[in-house]
């Protein structure tokens, strides 16, 4: 994204003057006009009254939007001037861009006459030292080399009440986690957090659940680019009819792999135990499971056994799945938040997913707020009818056997010609046809879910009775905003 810079000479007042409704300083505003920034951009209008009012927060934002200002605002205002310690600490995963924060910072820190120092590795150890010991109130650098000082004494981080972990998930596939870890242990239990991140995997959730308190979330819309490549759907349902619906929906879809999120534990309970009855390869994840236990289900989810995980957000935390073909949403989640972590299990690494929520009367309130909030492009679609679903595992037990027999000999076909034409006209021919449509078309993987991107999801084997379905798009409709309620429900 580019971002205009003003011409520099505009006058004071009405320069920076999109930040003055932020709450920032003069001094600060003195600042940002020096640097020609005019007007806040949708990340910094985010980001900075939530920063300076102390909340720890969780935010999506790749570089060029603007996310250096966004912490690096808030960061200058909450320092105080006269004291000559280190009071913030910015930490990114590579040279370049802990240099480029610490030049940032110090541009927006001179209004207040703050001053700043960068560290990183293969710069001068000693040079490093004297710019501490000069009193800087900003640290920018890299995990290793702010560990080094550490270890050695020449950095003290007593003071520092305000984190900023750049590109945390960078810091993360860089191998940083042990140094950042080790890193917390010099910083005061009471300071504020502030996470900025372009992508969410499971490493940075492990991270927010231990290092921020109850941070607050700030997704930008362009820049939660994993949520938007699934596909958003919602089948509208009473409460009573839900799991139902949910197996209707599993059996039409066939999902080579699912994760199914509810509110409760019992909940769990209750899903997990439907769907097991009704035949379905389902386990669940609670904290009641013995480690063993665990250990033995993921395995299982991992080579196919299990196709289908039923969770609480609380239980799915502990476990490493994030390329599922489709993410259950049960019960609408508490919060918008909640439902992005959902939501995000599926869809990555470039793959198309299928996040399906389960909206129920009482469930519409909060799922048309969480829809607003991130303006999901959202699908309804209608519960697959048992004659939908036994169309579509005709389609693909016949696309199955199309695929198979393309592959064989032209001389093959030739020579079994005459017992073809004559099982086709023979009385027993349901029969004879149903025994090798059986033998041959229910023991195979199901590695084709109709998504070319998943194939590397093997589905396992099923009997043919449960064997049904596939993708379908032809009985959803588009919505593109909040849901209205379709007829009476149940549960109303
Ligand atoms: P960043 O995402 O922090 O790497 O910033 C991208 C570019 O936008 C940098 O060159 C910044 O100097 C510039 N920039 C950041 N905030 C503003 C703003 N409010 N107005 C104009 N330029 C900005």
């Amino acid at each position: 994204m580019k971002l205009r810079k003003s011409m520099g000479s505009a006058d004071k007042s009405a320069a920076a003057s999109g930040f003055v409704a932020l709450g920032i300083s003069d001094h600060t505003l003195n600042a940002l006009d020096r640097m020609g920034y005019e007007e806040p951009t949708a990340v910094q209008r985010d980001t900075i009254p939530k920063s300076l009012a102390g909340q720890d927060l969780v935010v999506m934002s790749r570089t060029g939007t603007g996310k250096t200002a966004a912490f690096g605002i808030p960061m200058v205002e909450t320092i105080d001037p006269e004291r000559r310690e280190v009071q913030a600490l910015a930490l990114a995963p590579t040279r370049e861009l802990a240099v480029q924060v610490e030049k940032e910072l110090s541009k927006i820190g001179a209004g207040k006459k703050l001053g700043t120092q960068c560290i990183y590795g293969g710069d001068s150890m000693g040079a490093q030292i004297d710019g501490i010991r000069s009193g800087v109130q900003i640290v920018a650098g890299t995990p290793g080399r702010v560990l080094d000082h550490l270890r050695r004494g020449t950095l003290c981080l007593d003071a520092v009440s305000l984190l900023v972990l750049d590109e945390a998930d960078k810091m993360l596939d860089m191998g940083f986690a042990q140094e950042m870890a080790e890193i917390m242990e010099f910083i005061p239990e009471k300071h504020q957090t502030l996470l900025f991140s372009a992508t969410i995997p499971t490493a940075i959730r492990g991270l927010i659940y231990h290092y921020l308190v109850d941070p607050e979330w700030i997704l930008l819309s362009e820049d939660f680019a994993y949520v938007t490549a699934v596909r958003h759907a919602y089948v509208i349902t009473p409460q009573m009819e839900k799991e139902q619906a949910l197996y209707q929906l599993i059996e039409y879809d066939q999902p080579a792999s699912s994760m199914i999120f509810c509110n409760t534990r019992s909940e769990v309970r209750g899903v997990a135990g439907f769907l097991v009855r009704k035949g379905l390869p389902v386990a669940m994840i609670s904290s009641d499971l013995t480690q063993k236990r665990r250990e033995q289900v993921m395995s299982q989810f991992r080579d196919g056994t299990i196709r289908h995980l039923v969770a609480t957000d609380v239980a799915a935390r502990g476990i490493d799945v994030e390329d599922l073909s489709h993410v259950f949403i049960f019960s609408t989640p508490g919060s918008p938040e909640l439902y992005i972590h959902r939501a995000g299990r599926t869809g990555r690494k470039g793959k198309s997913g299928d996040v399906i929520s389960l909206v129920a009367a009482t469930d519409l309130v909060s799922f048309n707020r969480l829809a607003k909030r991130y303006h999901l492009e959202l699908h309804e679609q209608s519960v697959p009818t048992d004659v939908a679903i036994r169309e579509r595992r005709n389609d693909r037990i016949l696309q199955r056997i199309e695929q198979a027999s393309a592959k064989m000999p032209a001389f093959d076909i030739e020579e079994l010609g005459s017992v073809v034409e004559a099982l086709v006209v023979h009385p027993n021919r349901r029969q004879m046809l149903s025994y090798l449509i059986r033998n041959d078309f229910t023991r195979i993987e199901v590695v084709d879910d109709g998504n070319a991107e998943l194939g590397d999801h093997v589905g396992q084997t099923r009997p043919l009775s449960q064997k049904q379905g596939s993708r379908r798009r032809s009985h959803s409709r588009r919505h593109g905003g909040a849901i209205k309620k379709k007829g009476p429900s149940k549960d109303d």
